[in-house]
């Protein structure tokens, strides 16, 4: 069996932290990384203590839940809570991040953005990344990994 690539392996820790998230209205993970090491990992949901979307259902403003807190930004902040520098580290998301995750994610310094799905992309977040020397690239989460991921549990 192929071994995963480290794009493949974290793009999958992304999937599977975003199976954690409580906002019905779209499921998040996000993982980042700094020289090949995980540093942090958040999915979307509330706050610690708050009552959860799944629960309540979603809090609605302008057609967006305000009861959550991105999966993006929830990884920065774990860095932020327990010391974990940010600069220089890469970021894989299961979508391609919102404007305020974008301009967060190039605040703390990091450097790459790896995401698996296409998700109302939008054309100033790209602008804003080219600008700040992040790459940016697409890291299909395909049936592949999944393949390989079954590998996995079938040679337990
Ligand atoms: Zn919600
Ligand atoms: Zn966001």
């Amino acid at each position: 069996m192929e071994r995963l690539s480290w794009d493949q392996y974290f793009m999958a820790q992304s999937h599977l932290l975003a199976s954690r998230s409580t906002c019905t209205r779209l499921v998040v993970g996000a993982t980042i990384v700094r020289e090949k090491r995980i540093i942090a990992g958040g999915y979307n949901g509330s706050i610690a203590g708050g009552p959860h979307c799944t629960d309540e259902g979603c809090y609605m403003i302008d057609g967006h839940c305000v009861r959550t807190i991105h999966a993006e930004m929830n990884a920065i902040l774990q860095c932020a809570k327990f010391g974990e520098p940010t600069e220089g580290a890469e970021i894989y998301v299961t979508h391609y991040p919102c404007l305020q995750c974008c301009k967060a994610i190039i605040q703390a310094g990091i450097k790459g953005v790896y995401f698996a799905k296409d998700y109302k992309n939008h054309p100033y977040a790209s602008e804003l990344y080219k600008a700040a020397h992040v790459t940016v690239k697409k890291v299909p989460f395909d049936d592949l990994i999944k393949l390989k991921l079954a590998g996995v549990q079938e040679t337990k």
